[in-house]
């Protein structure tokens, strides 16, 4: 069943028009009046919908009952990822989404091969919503992860109380921690989970010792140094796998 993501809220019984972009995917998919499409606004749960009438720019829905899927994970995780180059950020938050993170915070650090400031920026956490929401919709997510505005790494970690609330964990990845990933907690935190991913280049020392000053625990994923995009990609994996996402 197709689904897709719109921007407004949802109710039994209203009869709406779809958001452009939205006409044009079920142009594409060459859906009719008469057919049935999944709706989700990113706050949980979906609705089914059907197709009332077909214009050339608009696509008229009737909204159908409401079914309370819950696809989350049992925890909640932050994505903290030093910008990697090309599309790779791209591909990474996309599996992300797909493996369960919540929230995704972009950051540029000493050794970012990519800067990205002002308008361009916003272009790019725009695009990276954009990718969210179609990963969402392919993955069967109904709660929608947020990209956060792009930061310096010491801006972010200003922005954190300098320890971790009840509950919390934060994880900074690092080839050269001597705590491996296997001593993490089996049971999932209650609270916030935070996972810290470099660059390319990796952490420089001061960004690392300031992280750490921050309550992070460095931990190490064994004697091979994985790719940026590989690393947070494999611990979601991990860790649904250890916490009961799987
Ligand atoms: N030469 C860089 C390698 C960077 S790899 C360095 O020495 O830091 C990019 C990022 O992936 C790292 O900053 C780290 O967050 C993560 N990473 C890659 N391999 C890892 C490993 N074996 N253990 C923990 N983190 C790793």
């Amino acid at each position: 069943m197709p689904r897709f993501f719109v921007g407004n809220s949802l109710q039994s019984g209203d009869v709406f028009t779809l958001p452009d972009e939205v006409t044009r995917h079920v142009q594409v998919l060459r859906l009719q009046p008469g057919d049935t499409i999944v709706l989700f606004n990113g706050v949980g749960g979906e609705y089914s919908a059907e197709i009332i009438s077909m214009e050339r720019r608009d696509t008229q829905v009737r909204v159908g009952p409401f079914r309370d899927v819950e696809t989350e994970p049992p925890y909640r995780l932050t994505l903290a990822q030093g910008i990697a180059g090309s599309d790779k950020m791209d591909w990474l938050i996309e599996k992300a989404v797909e493996l369960g993170a919540t929230n995704f915070v972009p950051l540029t650090t000493s050794r970012s091969v990519v800067r990205l400031v002002g308008e361009r920026a916003v272009r790019r956490q725009v695009h990276w919503q954009r990718i969210v929401q179609a990963s969402c919709e392919q993955c069967g997510r109904n709660r929608m992860p947020e990209v956060a505005a792009t930061r310096e790494i010491g801006t972010w970690l200003a922005s954190l109380p300098k320890t971790p609330g009840e509950g919390e964990l934060r994880v900074l990845l690092s080839p050269r921690a001597n705590v491996s990933f296997s001593t993490l907690p089996n049971t999932p935190p209650q609270g916030e989970i935070t996972v810290l991913v470099g660059p390319e280049g990796g952490f420089s020392s001061p960004e690392e010792a300031a992280v750490l000053d921050h309550g992070f625990i460095a931990v190490g994923l064994g004697p091979r140094i994985l790719r940026t995009e590989t690393a947070g990609i494999a611990v979601l994996a991990a860790l649904a796998a250890r916490w009961g996402g799987w």
